[in-house]
């Protein structure tokens, strides 16, 4: 397989063939995201792909999962995604699952129609980092699309098929727009229903803007406490029933159930915690694994 590292996959794909079928994020402008920064953007050609299924095949001859990388392969046009899905299958008729990151403005430049094509061709599980609910959150982090967009993507990638795993970032917004992130991110999901709603805490990675305006003093980095009372208030406004998962590396304690049923027990799991958080900042720079 010819990987062009790094190359990134959800944790509940550790066991998936990544197949990378774009290079980098076409976006790549998110100011807390130092994944992409040193990929210059590009697609493989169908016949690259095809270079790494048949050496994938000889390696490994059945697989189960299929994840699709880099940082949004659904950006590659409809008719070239249908023909590598279709190429996947020749490869691999037994696989149960093929899921890709996707981006919102991937799901807003397809229409519902050849979101469905894709859909009916196998890819079937989006991972979509929503990041924040908050527009002027989303604003302050060059997500690329507010509130209102959001909701729209993911309402039209639930409405043609897909399952959607969705990402939020606890302490995207700094300490001073803390509450509002929590609330407007818990709409977000009251709006969209995501089957998959996983939070994840801010990681500041030396290189991005983010990191920098903190270093400066631009950015209010928060304390752990802060980030413990907004999970609390974005568990205790969700209302729709999703699974909810905060076990990612980067969070202080791992945290699951399924929402709305497990709120109380997650609410008191966390008030528990506040309680015994320190008013610490979190590091302002993060040097573990990502
Ligand atoms: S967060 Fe996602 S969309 Fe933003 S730059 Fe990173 S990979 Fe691209």
């Amino acid at each position: 397989m010819r990987y062009v590292e790094p190359v990134f996959r959800p944790p509940s794909e550790a066991y998936s063939l990544i197949l990378q079928i774009t290079i980098g994020c076409s976006y790549n402008k998110c100011t807390f995201c130092g994944m992409y920064k040193t990929k210059k953007f590009r697609e493989k050609s169908l016949e690259e792909i095809e270079e790494d299924l048949k050496e994938a095949k000889l390696i490994l001859p059945r697989v189960r999962r299929i994840f699709l990388a880099d940082g949004d392969p659904l950006v590659v046009d409809t008719e070239k995604m249908i023909e590598i899905l279709k190429m996947i299958k020749r490869y691999y008729p037994d696989a149960e699952r093929i899921s890709a990151y996707a981006t919102p403005q991937n799901l807003l430049e397809k229409s519902e129609e050849e979101l469905k094509a894709i859909r009916e061709q196998g890819l079937s599980l989006l991972y979509v980092g929503v990041e924040s609910g908050s527009d002027e959150v989303l604003r302050r982090v060059k997500k690329g699309v507010n509130q209102k967009e959001m909701v729209q993507a993911l309402n039209k990638g639930k409405k043609s098929g897909f399952k959607l795993s969705t990402t939020f970032i606890l302490g995207l917004g700094g300490r001073e727009l803390s509450h509002e992130h929590a609330l407007e991110s818990a709409k977000v999901v009251n709006l969209t229903q995501p089957d998959y709603t996983a939070a994840l805490t801010l990681m500041l990675i030396p290189g991005t803007l983010l990191h920098y305006q903190a270093q400066k003093g631009e950015f209010s980095i928060p304390t752990e406490r802060d980030i413990m009372k907004e999970m609390l208030a974005f568990v205790e406004n969700i209302n729709v029933k999703t699974t909810f998962r905060s076990n990612h590396v980067s969070n202080l304690i791992p945290i699951k159930g399924e929402l709305p049923k497990d709120r109380e027990r997650l609410s008191n799991l966390l008030t528990r915690y506040i309680l015994m958080t320190p008013e610490k900042p979190l590091p302002s720079t993060w040097t573990g694994p990502f």
